[in-house]
């Protein structure tokens, strides 16, 4: 029997591995375990209601990026300005925590910009060696308290002492002391962070984004349903329901731990680092309401210990068609990490009312819950010698993780556009004009 010819293999068909199969320009072919394309930009539907694996508002700074999304969904991405809150000490204020201090009880302001004050006196240090460091070194101990710990504890399921600070230059706003000043006493603060404004389907939650981008791909064969079994690295081959596949090249955007598991002939060094990837898991709920929401901002961040989630959107404030009229659709994610117990519903439900989400529990249509098994890359002390090795090996064997779970980082749906059409053009490029 005559051998396969060689092509690029994409392993998951999430955005990475889209943008990848729009841009590659030699021959391809992507295996998706799902029965659909969209990995974690995919969107769910009940009665009326939708729901994206909790908020996926698309922010774009990228000007190929804004082309494309331009030309595949004409006319169909509303633009919004965010509308991004604080919940803490029974009160709700303006996003970023650090420069909106107003509003919050007189004694958690003074403590908060006494603090941010310190810190800026502080003489510069030796480089913060992980995030709570990072923290009190740039907001000071009353933010560090009220907002920056707690809630980042929440959200990345670990506490910030244990993780380093790599993950958040683009992602956590840095007010300057007139900034803080002028947000504490009520004074514009100016619109901070990089999503003061998203896009987002008028139809069909997120997911009509990657419907879009489907119409784009060309040059190549998409398998669903498909999950890759092995790869064997002596052969180039991977393995797919039984059918050997000969690679030139792999965009591997599964989670990097599930790639490295799949290869068999792995050095020591390699398998030594690969044990120490983390990643903590996520679990969410879908809520759809009976009548309109009581408040009226796209997501708020919930730092307090005592309420069982850290963050709130609702997504038919920002688009009204993902919930049917006068009704609305929300995500709530929660802190906890196990099982959902009823308990735990019906806390939640006392807390959407406590913040103002729903005007009560029996407000509630139905709450179902959901979990992300990789959700976030914990960036402990480990992170960037194992991920420099394993990463400097796979590509030895012409392997290219990329994506957010792929290339095990934080990062947020452009990234993902971006680095399928970078790493196309490194294979290009790698490959050269040899015959495919
Ligand atoms: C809670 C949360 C909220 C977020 N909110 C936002 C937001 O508001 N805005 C934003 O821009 N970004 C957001 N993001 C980030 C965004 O989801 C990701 O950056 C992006 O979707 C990741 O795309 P990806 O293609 O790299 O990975 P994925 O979407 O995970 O795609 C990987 C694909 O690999 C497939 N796969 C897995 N195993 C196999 C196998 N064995 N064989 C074949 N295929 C396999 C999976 O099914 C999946 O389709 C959020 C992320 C999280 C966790």
């Amino acid at each position: 029997m005559a051998e396969e010819p060689r092509k690029v293999v994409i392993l998951g068909g999430g955005l990475t591995g889209i943008s990848a199969a729009i841009h590659l320009r030699r021959p391809w072919v992507l295996f998706e375990r799902e029965a659909k394309l969209g990995g974690m930009a995919v969107t769910e539907e009940r009665d009326g209601f939708h729901f994206d694996l909790t908020g996926h508002w698309l922010h774009l700074r990228d000007p190929g990026i804004m082309q494309l999304v331009a030309e595949v969904l004409p006319l169909e991405m509303e633009s919004v300005q965010r509308r991004a809150r604080i919940f803490s000490h029974g009160v709700t204020t303006l996003y970023p925590f650090q420069a909106n201090l107003y509003g919050l009880p007189p004694e958690v302001i003074k403590e908060c910009l006494l603090g941010v004050i310190e810190a800026k006196m502080q003489a510069p240090g030796s480089p913060p060696r992980n995030f709570e460091e990072y923290c009190l070194r740039h907001f000071g101990a009353g933010i560090s308290r009220h907002f920056m710990i707690p809630y980042n504890e929440k959200l990345w399921g670990v506490h910030p002492r244990t993780i380093t600070a790599d993950w958040c230059s683009r992602f956590v706003p840095l007010p300057n002391l007139e900034q803080v000043v002028a947000g504490a006493v009520g004074a514009d603060s100016g619109r901070m962070g990089y999503n003061t404004n998203f896009l987002y389907p008028k139809q069909g939650g997120i997911e009509t984004l990657v419907r879009g981008l489907g119409t784009r791909i060309q040059g190549g064969e998409v398998h669903l349903g498909s999950g890759v079994e092995s790869l064997d690295l002596g052969r180039r081959e991977v393995v797919v329901a039984g059918r050997r596949v000969p690679y030139r090249a792999v965009v591997a955007t599964l989670p990097l731990p599930e790639l490295l598991a799949r290869i068999s002939d792995l050095p020591d060094d390699i398998v030594a680092h690969a044990g120490r990837l983390r990643c903590t898991s996520l679990r969410y709920l879908n809520v759809a309401t009976r009548s309109s929401p009581a408040a009226d901002w796209h997501w708020v961040y919930v730092p307090e210990r005592r309420l069982p989630f850290y963050r709130v959107g609702v997504y038919s404030n920002a688009v009204a068609s993902m919930a049917p009229a006068g009704a609305a659709s929300l995500y709530v994610e929660l802190a906890e990490r196990g099982p959902v117990s009823d308990t735990t519903l019906s806390e939640v439900a006392q807390g959407l009312t406590s913040i103002g989400a729903i005007s009560s529990p029996a407000d509630i249509r139905f709450a179902e819950a959901r979990e992300i098994k990789y959700a976030y890359v914990v960036f402990d002390e480990h992170y960037h010698a194992a991920t420099t090795a394993i990463f400097r090996f796979l590509e030895s064997h012409s392997i290219f993780p990329r994506g957010r779970y792929g290339g095990w980082t934080y990062n947020a749906m452009e990234d993902c556009l971006l680095a399928g059409r970078e790493v196309a053009g490194s294979i290009e490029a790698t490959l050269g004009s040899k015959t495919p």
